[in-house]
């Protein structure tokens, strides 16, 4: 119970609803959960240690996703990227959207014996399953509870296809179950680099592992084997789109072995564009009004701005890829 004060305990509702479920659906399967201070090289965080009640989940069926399930063994993320689509998930759980969601990590300490069930499951058809929709399955604490792990040696086995997308070197750890499960099945793993500019990410994605150490780890991934992408995401308007930013991340794409990739620019739904704004107010003060002129009421940035981005990426990538023959 260290670390976690009275009022956030107070503050949590443990009878709770899925992405995917009713609000009265319950995901855990205990009232309360045990709480842990991290120490040592998790000084900083709390474990909010569940059991959940299902870890494969469907996802909505109006969602545009490649994907029909998704597994997500932690809610928050340490890697506290200013730009988390995922941040509002937190308040699922009357924890907030800023600090909970980067220090209070929710735990399924049970993801993987579930997993090894439900894929057992006479009524389970072997769909692909994505891991690091909602959070990153190689953040921080997967250094502790080796929860993802756990899922790539059971789906592995299982010999069910699943896909993972990170931000963390932490991968690396887990070539060897990684290199098994797709010699058995199809395996896919992308990380998402939206930079290479050393002050951008320092601001904006403060708890990961710098982009260059990501595309080394996915020329090491690849050279074993295991098949790797890149997502370049998100580019932030005014604060990694200039020619310049895109050119260089260009150049360390193609030098990763990347052959093709495609932009995609920020996106602020409800919930997570509070939480950016806030940020963008304390780093780039000069930046809410033209914000304001592309966000607006909206989610996306209009069309035009996001075509204007891209053509300039694809022209950079041109530029590096022939720059490499
Ligand atoms: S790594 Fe992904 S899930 Fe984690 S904070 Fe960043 S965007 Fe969110």
């Amino acid at each position: 119970m260290a670390g976690a004060s009275q009022e956030s305990r107070e503050r949590l509702r443990w009878r709770l609803a899925d992405e995917s479920e009713g609000p009265q659906q319950a995901l855990f399967e205990q009232e309360a959960p045990t709480w842990r201070a991290g120490h040592g090289e998790f000084r900083g965080l709390e474990f909010l240690e569940v059991k959940a009640q299902r870890v494969i989940n469907p996802v909505p069926p109006q969602s545009r996703m490649s994907f029909r399930y998704t597994i997500n063994a932690y809610r928050g993320c340490s890697h506290a990227c200013s730009f988390c689509f995922s941040r509002p998930t937190h308040e699922y759980l009357n924890l907030n959207a800023g600090e909970d969601f980067e220090r209070r990590i929710v735990v399924k300490v049970n993801a993987v014996e579930r997993v090894r069930a439900e894929v057992a499951a006479k009524r389970w058809a072997g769909d692909l399953i994505a891991m690091g929709t909602n959070t990153d399955p190689y953040q921080r604490c997967e250094g502790k509870y080796r929860l993802t792990r756990g899922i790539v040696e059971v789906l592995g086995g299982a010999r069910n296809p699943f896909s993972i997308l990170t931000k963390s070197t932490l991968i690396l750890r887990d070539i060897d179950v990684l290199a098994e499960a797709a010699r058995r099945t199809s395996v896919q793993t992308a990380f998402s680099v939206g930079t290479v500019d050393d002050e951008v990410w320092k601001i904006s994605e403060p708890g990961t592992p710098h982009p260059r150490r990501r595309l080394e780890a996915l020329a090491h991934l690849r050279e074993v084997g295991i098949p790797t992408g890149v997502l370049a995401a998100p580019i932030l308007p005014g604060i990694s789109d200039s020619t310049i930013q895109l050119q260089a991340l260009a150049n360390a794409l193609v030098e990763a072995g990347v052959h093709s990739a495609s932009p995609i620019v920020l996106h602020l739904r409800p919930g997570v564009k509070e939480e950016y704004l806030a940020w963008l107010a304390n780093v780039r003060p000069d930046l809410l009004e033209r914000y304001d002129q592309i966000y607006g009421r909206r989610s996306y940035a209009p069309k035009a701005i996001q075509a204007e981005i891209t053509a300039r990426f694809r022209t950079a990538f041109d530029a590096a890829r022939g720059r490499g023959r």
